[in-house]
């Protein structure tokens, strides 16, 4: 125990890390005692993370994380559940975080709320019988314009995450699709619908009839998330779930 502190006082020494959300140096004294993300938020954003996941779903009036509502497309698609920690908001805490792994490769915080996202996936496995380390996880990749650019892929950032704490296997079932060739297949009107989806399977990897883990760090209309799942079902997935950090906010009178 004793080595354990004095282990996270060399890293606080060394890393003095920040708030992921707002980039206030973290407090040495909170780090050392080991309280939950006090190695990746501060207090107060800590406190706004923990209020925004047990705001209500507008449908369901559960709170989000424990809510299984979903854009009708994802349904549609054969998508089973989605996942997500919180309702999408540009100024709240969630919301700032998956603004902030677009452009830096926060890995504490990514692990930090994959083990956040893990447990709910947990609790959905049981639903289907599936054994979380049984999924399979992928993630929707972004551009590699995109990735050089910032040189990662949050949405591969946070997959490695949460199968690390499931304890499953992951691997890049897509691949971008280069996107003039991509857009050359598609009709007018599906540009503009598919704008979001331009990736194909990866054939490198078979699915083999396993159930699939679906990654994406926000979910709006659904369309790549439902373009992804179409993709995996059609090639044999048994059970799509799909995760992620946010989501834009469901409305009741949007049907
Ligand atoms: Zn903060
Ligand atoms: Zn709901």
């Amino acid at each position: 125990m004793k080595s354990y502190r004095l282990s996270r006082f060399l890293w606080y020494l060394f890393a003095v890390p920040r708030c992921a959300v707002c980039r206030e140096l973290l407090s040495a004294e909170d780090v050392l005692r080991g309280y939950v993300g006090a190695d990746v938020l501060c207090p107060s954003c800590r406190a706004e993370w923990e209020s925004e996941k047990l705001e209500s779903c507008e449908m369901c009036s559960s709170p989000v994380l424990d809510c299984r509502c979903m854009p009708e497309l994802l349904s549609t698609a054969g998508a089973k559940s989605l996942i997500c920690l919180a309702d999408y908001r540009p100024d709240g805490a969630v919301g700032r975080l998956i603004l902030r792994l677009k452009t830096a490769k926060l890995r504490r915080a990514a692990k930090f709320s994959g083990k956040q996202l893990a447990a709910g996936i947990r609790r959905e496995c049981q639903t289907y019988g599936i054994l979380p380390r049984d999924l399979l996880v992928t993630w929707c990749p972004r551009s590699k314009e995109k990735r050089r650019k910032i040189g990662h892929d949050q949405a591969e950032l946070l997959a490695r995450a949460i199968s690390d704490s499931l304890g499953c296997t992951i691997q890049p079932l897509f691949l971008r699709a280069a996107e003039g060739q991509a857009q050359k297949l598609l009709g007018a009107q599906e540009r503009v619908e598919n704008a979001g989806a331009l990736f194909v399977r990866n054939s490198a990897y078979k699915i083999d009839g396993r159930s699939i883990l679906l990654v994406d760090d926000i979910v709006t209309t659904g369309a790549t998330m439902a373009h992804a799942a179409a993709l995996l079902r059609g090639d044999g997935a048994e059970v799509v779930l799909c995760a992620a950090l946010g989501r834009s906010r469901l409305r009741k009178n949007k049907k």
